[in-house]
């Protein structure tokens, strides 16, 4: 690296010490990821695990190619939203029966949002984050507008004055542990306490956080979440989403998408519709089996690992990575934007440079895959069972020679997706 500055042997000192400290070697070799590619986009798709390949032939080929329609039973597919659902429990802290899995993310938060705000009758509000996800934020708006509620965007630390004024009007409030631009991380406990206090329910949208830190549902009283399959839980391009509904709310919640696979007796064919018990009533449609079972192939890279040890190394990735920043990138024009603070840090690290796109565009040419969220972040999803300490510092030795020697586009034409 002939624009290295000295204190980068420094930092592949500490990089060499770190991966010792922390070897990833054992997890890394459950993906399948391209030679000489830094994968620092997990938390948009997450990359193939090595146990897909091999299910989703058997899938193909024996199951439906060969059995055919008796799969339904003989391969157990009808079961597997609320199976591989308990499988996601276990990740995100919930005990068994209380986790779906299928459809999208955005589906299951219309349905969610929609069911806790007709758990809290006479409350008339719904509280989300101005900075939440965009789907989440539309969906918000469109439940809101279709039961008569009002939406008030407050952000997760001015919601202590928001439930102070009007607590008592508050039907649900609905964040993100961790901010999908900045990857600041919210405290789900104190925020549920808060609003649980107020009378109202929580939904947590966990994209950003299952598969990626300990997540405890049930032990902190969640009443319901949402999360994608295909982030950091790797499931694959589209995977469906899983939804959480507490134990407690199981008698009486129901969901505004009554198809009749949540029926208590789908194949009865009855005129009408009697809601199935338990969180299965939140099953929709007929389930999209191959990705379903994909993600079911790609949650058994968690079967053996201690979310607590995942979320040290997360921790001290994204931390050598605001190091090496700090150091490599000073006064080149970057601003960190992600919190020093481990407490506050979800699984990335953002920067904000004007020239975010181009730079992305540079780092991706280099091998270097991260992505950039419009105007101006560059944004690194930290992925703590394929990466290393080496990866990070490689990828920002490569980001400061781009800069430095001006090798990027400043404006280049966009495209559909980053
Ligand atoms: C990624 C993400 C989504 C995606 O929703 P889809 O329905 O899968 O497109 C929703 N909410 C948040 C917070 C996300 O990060």
């Amino acid at each position: 690296m002939t624009t290295a500055p000295p204190s980068h042997t420094e930092l592949a000192a500490r990089a060499a010490a770190l991966d010792a400290e922390a070897p990833l070697a054992d997890t890394r070799g459950r993906f399948l990821l391209p030679e000489n590619v830094v994968y620092l986009d997990g938390n948009s798709l997450g990359p193939l695990p090595a146990a897909v390949p091999p299910v989703l032939d058997d899938v193909l080929h024996r199951q439906w190619g060969t059995d055919l329609i008796a799969s339904w039973n003989t391969h157990a597919w009808w079961e597997a939203p609320v199976r591989v659902g308990d499988t996601v429990g276990r990740i995100v802290g919930a005990a068994p029966g209380q986790t779906l899995v299928g459809d999208s993310t955005s589906v299951q938060l219309y349905n969610a949002l929609g069911a806790a705000a007709a758990l809290r009758p006479g409350r008339p509000l719904l509280v989300t984050d101005p900075d939440h996800f965009p789907t989440d934020r539309y969906l918000t708006d469109s439940v809101a507008a279709r039961t008569g509620l009002e939406v008030r965007r407050v952000r997760p630390a001015d919601l202590h004055g928001l439930l102070a004024a009007e607590g008592d009007r508050v039907a649900v409030v609905g964040y993100s542990p961790v901010d999908y631009r900045t990857g600041e991380l919210h405290d789900i406990a104190a925020l549920t306490g808060a609003a649980h206090e107020a009378g109202a329910l929580v939904l947590w949208d966990l994209c950003h956080a299952a598969g990626a830190m300990p997540v405890r549902l049930d032990a902190l009283g969640v009443d319901f979440a949402v999360g994608c399959g295909y982030k950091f839980l790797n499931g694959g391009p589209g995977a469906p989403a899983f939804l959480y509904v507490a134990e407690r709310h199981h008698e009486h919640w129901s969901p505004a998408l009554t198809g009749w696979t949540g029926h208590a007796d789908p194949f009865g064919l009855h005129d009408t519709y009697t809601p199935a018990p338990g969180i299965a009533r939140g099953r929709i449609g007929t389930p999209p089996m191959l990705s379903l079972l994909c993600l079911e192939a790609a949650l058994t890279v968690f079967d053996d690992l201690d979310l607590e040890q995942v979320r040290a190394r997360s921790l001290s990735l994204t931390g050598f990575l605001l190091r090496c920043a700090g150091t490599l990138l000073d006064g080149l024009g970057f601003e960190p934007v992600t919190p020093a603070d481990p407490e506050r840090r979800g699984s990335q690290v953002s920067l904000r440079h004007p020239h975010a796109y181009g730079l992305v565009r540079a780092l991706a040419a280099r091998g270097i895959v991260g992505d950039m969220r419009a105007p101006d972040l560059l944004r690194f999803g930290v992925n703590a069972l394929y990466l290393s300490h080496a990866d990070v510092l490689r990828a920002v030795t490569c980001l400061r020679e781009i800069v430095t020697t001006g090798a990027y586009d400043a404006a280049p034409e966009r495209g559909a997706v980053t």
